[in-house]
């Protein structure tokens, strides 16, 4: 598989995007409501770059039923926090078509949050569907299907250190 973005230029990434939410919210108790599962490993290293008061939760989103292609999307917030009169920040992986994120804001909205931003360590070029802008994005992408840092594909690859672009032919021998 083709390598997109390797480890240092992630780390950089993360570090520009908690250097600009910092810039945000300074000193202010933020919470965190990751977007499960693609999100996790974006997570566990952004936050231990935040120094302001802060709580993390989480909620699972479901669209890609399997594969490459998107299915009905499914929101999960079981397990989130209570996110009433607090600044929430939405953590997820990647801005595609824009419609996991719409939704999930605004189920959060829907709560009484005081403010509810978001931030993404992707955003594909070409593809979006919303009216909608995420507040913090760490890269800009071509559009093209990726992996690695979290994001899989038939769950698997989260764990690649680095982002790498998923070929057809990658596809094609890809062992389930
Ligand atoms: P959206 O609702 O913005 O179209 O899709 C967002 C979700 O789709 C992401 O959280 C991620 O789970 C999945 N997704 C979109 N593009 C990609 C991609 O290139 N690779 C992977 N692995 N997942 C993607
Ligand atoms: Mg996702």
């Amino acid at each position: 598989m083709k390598t997109l973005l390797d480890e240092d230029e992630l780390q950089a990434g993360v570090t520009q995007l908690a250097t600009e939410i910092t810039a945000a919210y300074g000193d202010r108790p933020l919470t965190i409501v990751g977007v499960l599962t693609g999100s996790v490993v974006l997570l566990a290293d952004l936050i231990r770059l935040l120094d302001m008061p802060l709580r993390v939760g989480v909620l699972q989103a479901s669209s890609y039923r399997s594969g490459t292609t998107r299915g009905q999307l499914t929101i999960n917030s079981e397990m989130m926090l209570n996110v009433a009169e607090r600044d929430v920040l939405v953590i997820d992986d990647i801005f595609d078509t824009g419609h996991t994120l719409v939704e999930v804001v605004a189920k959060l909205q829907d709560l009484s949050p005081n403010s509810v931003k978001t931030a993404v360590l992707l955003r594909k070029h070409g593809r979006q569907e919303v009216e909608f802008a995420p507040d913090f994005v760490a890269f800009d992408i071509p559009n093209e299907f990726v992996v690695g840092y979290g994001l899989d594909y038939a769950d698997q690859y989260r764990n690649l250190r680095y982002l790498a672009v998923m070929e057809p032919e990658d596809l094609a021998s890809h062992c389930p």
